[in-house]
């Protein structure tokens, strides 16, 4: 059986086919206009006869009518109907994800937490924007009306950075790579990295490592998960700065009836596409 498996994102859109559950292919291209972009993935798809195509998309999405509802990253795509689009022209059934759980499934499936499908297991992406993800042990947990579950944007510090959610002190206004550009070219650097180069970043990774470490304890509490992967372009880039502890013990929060591990995503980039092939093979539940 051969699968595609799809992630658009608001720069790339990546492919990958895999046969059966071996990765053969993949390929990335600039994610265009939303008609350049779907007649592409078309194409793609039926050169090399896809039995079944998955995609993983920067939300927010309506997931049940397959649309793009995104004004932001993706320009020009809003309420594009991108499931009806690709169904109609591959004659298969298109299952469409946001794209922070399609890294989570990615990594359910062929990455960091293998060993963790039948258990709770989450997910935080920091990357020029802070996504998250819940898997419940099962399937993805998704609020009323099939809603992303938003856990980029829990409160880390009152009265903090302005995010544009309209709130202040989101975990991704403190810590995602634009509030760490912001926060560096307010101190008089060109970006963050300029900062790191020739500056001292270690205030800014200390702050960065508690408002986790809060962020940490509230998932830990809400949703009680065997494990948190930490993953996206900035834990890679500064993992010591993002990833200061390995496990929260029930010393560390006493209604914890067990370890909960904290783990790196392992598959980087490739997370979405796994994880869309993942859904079309149906091989997580
Ligand atoms: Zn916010």
């Amino acid at each position: 059986m051969k699968t595609v498996g799809i992630d658009i994102g608001g720069t790339k859109t990546a492919f990958a086919l895999f046969e059966d559950e071996r990765l053969l292919e993949t390929h990335a291209e600039p994610t265009t206009s939303f008609d350049e972009t779907a007649a592409s993935i078309v194409s793609w798809c039926k050169r090399r006869g896809a039995d079944a195509v998955g995609v993983g998309c920067t939300g927010p999405l309506d997931e049940e009518l397959g649309i793009v509802k995104n004004a932001d990253t993706l320009v020009g795509w809003f309420d594009a109907p991108l499931v009806p689009r690709l169904q109609e022209a591959l004659g298969l059934e298109v299952p469409l994800v946001n794209d922070a759980d399609a890294a989570l499934l990615g990594e359910l499936w062929a990455g960091s937490v293998c060993d963790s499908r039948s258990q709770p297991v989450l997910m935080l992406t920091f990357g020029t924007g802070v996504g998250g993800a819940v898997w419940d042990g099962d399937r993805l947990l998704k609020g009323a009306q099939s809603q992303h579950p938003e856990i980029g944007h829990i409160l880390v510090r009152h009265g903090g950075r302005l995010c544009y959610c309209g709130l202040d002190g989101c975990l991704e206004a403190e810590t995602s790579g634009t509030a760490l550009n912001l926060e560096a070219q307010e101190a008089g650097y060109r970006d963050f990295a300029h900062l790191v180069e020739i500056g001292d970043p270690i205030p800014v990774f200390k702050r960065v490592g508690a408002q986790i470490d809060v962020a940490l304890r509230v998932f830990a509490h809400a949703y009680s998960p065997a494990a948190i992967i930490l993953g996206g372009g900035m834990v890679e880039r500064y993992p010591n700065a993002y990833v200061t502890r390995s496990v929260l013990t029930p010393t560390d929060a006493p209604l914890l009836l067990a370890p909960m591990r904290i783990v790196c995503a392992k598959l980087g980039s490739e997370a979405g596409f796994y994880g869309a092939a993942a859904l079309a093979m149906g091989v997580l539940g």
